[in-house]
Order: C-alpha cells, then structure tokens, then sequence
C-alpha cells in the first residue's frame, strides 16, 4: 500500500447487499478507493454476537464479497478480506479492553438497544462490541472511517480508547481516527418509513433480476394523502420520488416532481419508471455479478490473498503496541 492516507470500514456479513447498504455504504467505498488505500473488511466476529446468524456467516460472507466486487472495489487497489482472518484483531482487543471503563460500554444507546432487542442473549460480545471495532480500526493504522449515523457514537468511542491507551504508554503508537459521513446516511425501505434493512423486510436487494425489481418497486408505499389518481402528490413526503432522486435524470425528477403535483402521472407509472431506472443503474453491476457467481473459489481466494497483506499491516502494529503496552 502507498502513503494516500488510510480508510477502514467493515460491515458485518448479511449476505445479499440492498439498496440502502449501496447507497448509503458501497457507492462511498468504491469512490474511496481512488483517492485512498482503502482496507475493507467483512466482519464476521461481529456476527456472531446474534448468534442466529452462526450458520449463515459462511454464505452471508461469499454473497457480500460477491456484491462489493460487482459494484466496484477492486481486490488489486484494496484490501477486501474477512476479521477472522486476521487473528491479531482478537489480541488487540484483549489489550484495548484493559484501557476500556465497562460502565461506559454499558451506557451506550447502542448497548441498550440490542439489550432490548435480543433480552434472552446478552452476551459479553454485545458488551464489547465497540472495542473489538477499535481494534478493527487502529490495527491497521487508519486514519479515516466511512459510517454510518448509526455507528458515530461508537468512533467517538474508538478515538477515547486511543487516547487513553497513547497517554497511558506514553507512546504515539495508535492513530485517532476521523469519521466520514455517507451522502446517503437512511435510505428509507419500502414501507416508506422505516430505513431499508433486511430485518424489516422492506429493502430491494441489488441482484435481484429486472422482473423481481419491478415487483417489489410495484409493493412501494408512496404519498399516504394521494388516494385517487386524480389527487394532486406530494413529492417531498414520498419515498419513490426520494429514490427517483438517487436514480433518474435531474430533467426526469423534475418531470416527476411537476407531474405528481398536478395529477398528470400516478403511482404506478412512477413506480414503472423507477423500476426501469433502477434497473438501468444496476445493469452493469448485475452481468458483473452473474460472472463472478460462476467460480465462486475464486472469491473466497481474494478475501485470502487480502487477509495476508492485511496480516502484514497487523503484525506490525501488534508488535508496536505490546512494546508499547510493555508486554515485550
Ligand atoms: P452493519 O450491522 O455492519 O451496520 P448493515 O447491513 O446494517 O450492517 O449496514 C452495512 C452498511 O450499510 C452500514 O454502513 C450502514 O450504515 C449502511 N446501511 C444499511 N442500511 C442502510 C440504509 N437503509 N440507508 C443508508 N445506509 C444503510
């Protein structure tokens, strides 16, 4: 890797990736990649902190990388490879957490909420979460970190840790890392409410075919006050015309923007062309994609050929930190 500056970011493995995953996190890490040495990691470990997900994280993992390489990141620019790969992250961890208050973890938002959602499984991992994404990051040395909303409190979190453990040593060995917010922080799912996830069923995956895409956009809730065809819409407050935004021509939007207002064009018309823009947008990305599910193997040896440069960066860092740490 060369000195441009350093990007981390990693998600965990939740298989087929949707459009707001696109949006709102791989459209950023494709166009990082010009700019920077850009290390992008599948987070496996992390999944296992909802443990229904154990027995999907091998094929969760193969159909992420598959629609990360068929959007753009490229192996031979990046780093693309899986935690777990990297041993050296779980002892960094184990060192980072002895630098680390528990009562500040416990008070998270972020804690509390998957307290709330998953009560009967609370485990250590859910508590230490944040550490483990510290380590993450400062393991190879990254200055800049592309996240989401959701995850600013926990790169707030990350840059304590550091700070501590530099004062602590008396050593400058971590880097404090920068957030980098997304253009596109919440995508809004079907239902027209909620952010787009899987665990709400309401998002449009990236490698669905033309036919299923239209389907699911034909489900799209739009304009709740539009009833009949003839009722003047409200753009602003429907989620089409906000996806329009992402995909259609300006001199198209504004078309859609005019027409919804004055009644001349109804939903499902919107909703056939946004499908049809959605589709055009996709195109490449999906013959893309279709090609590299032919050999499969060969996807599982990049996230291989990326663990072991990524291991080089690591055991540098681990070696610098437990002089630091005094653990020579
Ligand atoms: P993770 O648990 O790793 O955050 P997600 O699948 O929820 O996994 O998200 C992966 C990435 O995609 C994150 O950067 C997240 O912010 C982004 N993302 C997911 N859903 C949306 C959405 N609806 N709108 C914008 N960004 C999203």
């Amino acid at each position: 890797m060369s000195n441009k500056g350093r990007v981390f970011s990693g998600a965990r493995p939740t298989g087929r990736q949707h459009l707001g995953n696109y949006l709102g996190a791989i459209k950023n890490y494709v166009e990082l990649q010009t700019k920077y040495d850009c290390i992008y990691c599948i987070v496996d470990l992390h999944a296992m902190t909802t443990l229904e997900e154990l027995e999907y994280i091998k094929t969760n993992t193969a159909e992420m990388a598959l629609d990360w390489l068929a959007a753009g990141l490229e192996p031979e620019k990046s780093i693309l490879f899986t935690q777990s790969h990297v041993p050296e992250v779980t002892e960094l961890h184990t060192i980072l957490s002895m630098f680390t208050p528990l009562g500040k973890l416990t008070d998270l938002p972020t804690f509390k909420d998957k307290v709330r959602l998953q009560p009967q499984n609370v485990n250590y991992g859910l508590v230490g979460y944040p550490v483990l994404m510290t380590a993450d990051i400062t393991l190879y040395k990254a200055e800049i970190v592309p996240v989401g909303v959701d995850q600013q409190s926990h790169i707030e979190f990350a840059r304590e840790i550091v700070r501590t453990f530099n004062y602590r040593t008396k050593k400058q060995v971590l880097i404090e890392p920068q957030m980098k917010n997304t253009d596109f922080p919440k995508v809004i799912g079907t239902d027209g409410k909620k952010k787009m996830g899987k665990s709400e069923n309401n998002h449009i995956e990236l490698a669905l075919s033309d036919e299923e895409t239209t389907e699911v956009v034909k489900t799209m809730v739009t304009d709740p006050q539009r009833i009949r065809l003839k009722d003047p819409g409200n753009p602003e407050v429907c989620n089409v015309y906000t996806l329009h935004q992402y995909f259609s021509e300006s001199e198209q939007v504004q078309e859609i923007n005019h027409d919804c207002r004055k009644a001349k064009i109804g939903c499902v018309d919107c909703k056939l062309i946004l499908s049809q823009k959605i589709n055009e947008n996709l195109g490449s990305f999906r013959e893309k994609r279709n090609q590299l599910s032919k050999n499969p193997q060969h996807i599982w040896e990049i996230l291989d050929d990326g663990a072991k440069r990524a291991r080089k960066i690591a055991a540098n860092t681990i070696a610098e930190v437990k002089s630091a740490a005094g653990l020579t």
